[in-house]
């Protein structure tokens, strides 16, 4: 019976997260590893870290070989902010532009008064 130990093929010696395997048996019914290549991350929210849906997860430089509309999604910050946080920023900016007119307002009426 022949050992059933395998060896790598490539020239890293250690069990590291790059040097991952796989048992494959080949056409010719040998066993043998087969080097799996690492995971790709998906791009998370700058705001609230969650996984952008719609973005592949990718290894970087599989991101350079990518076409644009595949990383991103056609809204303001797609691609870099979820949905929430893009409706929170319009609603917190739209609440700060109304302060600002009820603040113009009452300056103007405590002006009239007087
Ligand atoms: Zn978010």
């Amino acid at each position: 019976m022949a050992s059933n130990r395998l060896t790598y093929r490539r020239r890293n010696p250690y069990n590291t997260r790059s040097n991952k395997v796989r048992v494959i048996k080949t056409p010719g019914g040998k066993l043998r590893y087969l080097h799996i290549k690492k995971k790709g991350t998906s791009p998370k929210c700058g705001d609230c870290g969650t996984a952008l849906p719609g973005i592949p997860a990718l290894r970087p430089r599989e991101y350079a070989q990518i076409s644009k509309p595949k990383k991103t999604v056609s809204r303001a910050y797609g691609g870099s902010r979820c949905a929430n946080c893009v409706k929170e920023r319009i609603v917190r900016a739209f609440l700060i532009e109304e302060q600002k007119i009820v603040k113009k307002v009452l300056k103007e009426t405590a002006a009239k008064k007087r």
